[in-house]
């Protein structure tokens, strides 16, 4: 943590995923913060989710000193098989395919999983400890003083972007996205799943004990269907599309669909406040990118508050410098989701030669697939 004598304010407006860890570290680097949710603590720990992690949200909660505090909840998974069951080919993914330095410090793993809860109980703790910051949870919220940076973490609806007058790309997909967590027979432990259906990709992330959580993409009416099965039914539907050796035995808790779209703020900041997580993009589940992306947000967000903090950076020049840094890798992350989705979701004639020679180079070709599990696990920036 850097310490300086005259702490530069902040105020976060969102303790989402984003806004929570966005908040923790701005007081590392040495800021007082005032973080703002309207719901209570109860309330933003209530979801029934589980994240996907990859390397580079490794890199910046070791950086925050928050690896050890969420070890305890972090599931690692060591090996990852993409297949596209159109075609029956895959490809298996595993720790040899890491980059030197992904083995080193993620100890072989190739992601890890997470309950929303646990992460939401851990970081909204870190927060109540951390001197510097001022945790305002609820309706009712002091105004502060003026802060240097405003930081708006307030979801994809996001009341500050809209209050600023940011306009949005937004594409929504045909598809949605059907979460639901269950107990798997046959789930070997550290073992993911990345499906390329017709309908849409499927993933199976391994919660450890034989349990799993599904994010399941499908046609809109699709998901529908799906969310009003009873618990049997849904099980049944489920048996026709896990892979082989896979048997559901029961469902852990209700299955929730939630409309994908690809969504892109047209600016990253305005003023004194920066869009971080997805009050600035949202993209497709495929590969389990989203809240890793929002969490480089934080990362660039870190490196230059500590660069003010050190008085290497004007507090004033922070949101476009960040804005500039971003958009690299928000343009490439959303457009290789994007493509994914488009070249895999189907059982057109004229994309099949084309997915066929891609699996067949990516399975005979080590230094390809290293590349490729570099783009997903570190991001589009930073393969290597
Ligand atoms: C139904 C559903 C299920 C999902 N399931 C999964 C999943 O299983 N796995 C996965 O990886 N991703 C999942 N996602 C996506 C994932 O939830 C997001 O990637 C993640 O929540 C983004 O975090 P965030 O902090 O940027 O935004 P959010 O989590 O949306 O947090 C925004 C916060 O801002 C607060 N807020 C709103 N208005 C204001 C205001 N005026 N002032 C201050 N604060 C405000 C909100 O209360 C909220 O706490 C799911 C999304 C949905 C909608």
């Amino acid at each position: 943590m850097v310490a300086t004598a005259f702490p530069r304010r902040a105020l976060v407006h969102g303790a989402g995923p984003t806004g929570a860890l966005a908040a923790l570290a701005l007081a590392d680097a040495g800021w007082a913060v005032c973080l703002h949710d309207p719901l209570q603590a109860g309330e933003l720990c209530a979801r029934s989710r589980a994240y996907a992690f990859n390397h580079s949200s490794r890199r910046l909660l070791q950086r925050l000193g928050l690896w050890d505090a969420l070890a305890g909840c972090l599931v690692p998974f060591t090996a990852l098989q993409l297949s596209d069951r159109v075609l029956a080919a895959g490809v298996a993914f595993g720790a040899a395919d890491l980059n030197g330095a992904s083995r080193r410090g993620g100890g072989g793993a190739v992601g890890w999983i997470a309950r929303h809860a646990a992460l939401m109980t851990v970081l909204l703790q870190r927060l109540a400890d951390h001197p510097a910051v001022n945790l305002q949870l609820g309706a009712a919220f002091p105004s502060p003083e003026p802060p240097d940076l405003v930081v708006a973490a307030d979801g994809p609806a996001s009341p500050q972007r809209q209050a600023l007058g940011i306009d949005l790309w937004h594409h929504p997909y045909r598809q949605s996205c059907l979460t639901a967590q269950v107990e798997l027979r046959g789930l070997a432990a550290g073992q993911a799943w990345e499906l390329f259906r017709a309908e849409g990709p499927f993933a199976v992330l391994p919660l450890g004990s034989g349990q799993a959580q599904l994010v399941w993409s499908a046609p809109t009416e699709r998901c529908r269907q799906l969310e009003q099965l009873s618990a049997p039914a849904f099980l049944d539907r489920l048996a026709g599309v896990l892979p082989a050796g896979l048997e559901p035995d029961a469902l852990l808790d209700q299955p929730r669909a939630f409309p994908v779209a690809l969504l892109q703020a047209r600016r990253l900041s305005r003023g004194r406040t920066v869009l971080v997580g997805e009050s600035a993009h949202r993209c497709h589940p495929v590969g389990g990118q989203g809240l890793n992306l929002c969490w480089r947000d934080v990362a660039a967000l870190h490196r230059l508050a500590l660069r003010v903090s050190s008085g290497r950076l004007r507090p004033e020049q922070l949101p476009r410098r960040y804005g500039l840094q971003r958009w690299p890798d928000l343009i490439l992350t959303l457009l290789s989701t994007d493509l994914l989705v488009r070249l895999f979701s189907n059982r057109s004639p004229l994309l099949l030669p084309l997915r066929r020679l891609a699996l067949l180079l990516l399975a005979r070709w080590a230094p390809l697939r290293r590349l490729c599990l570099g783009v997903m696990t570190e991001g589009p920036c930073r393969p290597w």
